[in-house]
């Protein structure tokens, strides 16, 4: 049974450009890049072809692009980097209730040198408001971070609009396109962006490779000690192969991403009226227009999350309750609990995430399954539906002030 996957925003399949791109680097060419002898300086050339294809792809300049091993170590280095090379002037930092685990994470970690971190709430489609972030800017506030587009649900922040208000309080503003990388036009020096994390994986690249994008006079301190690598911001031996691979996969990301998006977006669309026109008590969870071309998530009334994935995993398709990170915990997603659904929904969620190599065949397969599934489990456990009322009014909602909070430690 060929599985149907429908889990790119977990991981992508590489690219067979990319493969044949890193092949020379991991034997003919292993050089390390550091080293002053021939192969040494082979490695050092792709490097620097790298960097600079990266730079003309996000609107950065070479000496901007820092080389990290991949979105998570790009995050934690912005974040605490940023934060700590301030610590002087203040220590309060500024993020948003959907962030990954690794931004709110790395925020919470600060506590241990005394930040207190400002979580701005979304509404209920996933969407800040940069007035929120604005509201929240204090005069000790020393960083800004705020997601290009969310994971779980798609959502696709208004960057632009966040920058202009961070740079008129002069606070620099880290921004964690990790699902944005390739499919939504970046450009980080006329959106105002001073940060950006992205990683490889998420874009038909390999995994444990990304870039930190560092805005030239950002305060900024690396966390990592050890050898001058990438202009003494990120000590270790480059990743040759993995960072050729990034350049290739982002290139070519970049050169496609009108037609990939119309194709992930017919499937997506299709996904979507399928899904909850069969499924009843369900509700699309994430901005309708304002969403990643690939991403189709869904909130379903008295089910489970994990039990419609291993439905789903049975009959052959792969998908996802949320993040990748979080699916093996009992909790339900932080993501959606913020969108202010009722408890009964937030624990069933289901992400499905297109990419290249799907057809609209994958979406008859899952839009064929899911609606006996979810129909089952409901009867396996009916006291946890209310099965005669349509979908509630949301509730509690977030709006209005910010919470400031002191986030638990890692
Ligand atoms: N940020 C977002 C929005 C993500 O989706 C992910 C991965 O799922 C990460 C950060 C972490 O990236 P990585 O897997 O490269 O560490």
């Amino acid at each position: 049974m060929r599985t149907v996957y429908l889990d790119h925003a977990a991981t992508t399949p590489v690219h067979p450009d990319v493969v044949a791109a890193m092949a020379p680097y991991w034997s003919d060419s292993a050089g390390n890049a550091s080293s002053m002898h021939e192969p040494g300086r082979i490695a050092r050339h792709a490097v620097d072809d790298a960097r600079d294809t990266i730079a003309r792809a996000l609107g950065a300049t070479p000496s901007e692009v820092v080389f990290t091993s991949g979105g998570t170590e790009g995050i934690n280095a912005a974040i605490k980097g940023a934060a700590i090379a301030a610590m002087a002037r203040g220590r309060h930092v500024v993020t948003t209730a959907i962030e990954h685990h690794a931004v709110l994470h790395a925020c919470g970690w600060l506590a241990n040198l005394g930040f207190e971190t400002t979580i701005v709430p979304v509404d209920r489609n996933g969407m800040v408001d940069p007035h929120d972030v604005r509201r929240a800017i204090r005069p000790d506030t020393v960083l800004v971070s705020v997601m290009f587009a969310n994971n779980e649900v798609g959502t696709i922040q208004p960057i632009a609009e966040v920058a202009a208000f961070t740079r008129h309080a002069g606070v620099p503003l880290h921004v964690d396109a990790v699902q944005a990388a390739g499919t939504l036009p970046i450009d980080v020096h006329s959106m105002g962006i001073d940060l950006m994390t992205i990683s490889a994986h998420k874009f038909q690249g390999p995994k444990g490779v990304g870039v930190l994008t560092i805005r030239n006079g950002t305060p900024w301190l690396p966390m990592q000690s050890g050898g001058a690598q990438e202009s003494n911001r990120r000590a270790g031996t480059e990743n040759v192969p993995g960072i050729v691979g990034l350049a290739t996969a982002l290139r070519l990301a970049v050169a496609h991403r009108d037609e990939a998006n119309l194709h992930l977006s017919r499937l997506r669309d299709s996904a979507i009226e399928r899904i909850l026109s069969a499924v009843p008590h369900a509700r699309l969870t994430g901005h309708p227009t304002q969403r990643l071309a690939n991403n189709a998530s869904f909130a379903f009334q008295g089910v489970e999350g994990e039990s419609i994935l291993l439905s789903l995993d049975m009959a052959g398709i792969a998908a996802s309750s949320g993040s990748a990170c979080t699916s093996g915990a009992t909790e339900p997603s932080h993501v959606v609990a913020a969108l202010g659904l009722p408890d009964d929904w937030v624990r069933g969620t289901l992400r499905l995430s297109f990419g290249a190599a799907n057809d609209l065949g994958d979406v008859e397969a899952v839009a064929t399954v899911l609606p006996s599934a979810v129909a089952r489990l409901r009867a396996l456990a009916p006291r946890r539906r209310d099965a005669g009322s349509a979908a509630p009014p949301i509730t509690g909602a977030v709006e209005g002030n910010p919470a400031t909070v002191k986030p638990a430690h890692g």
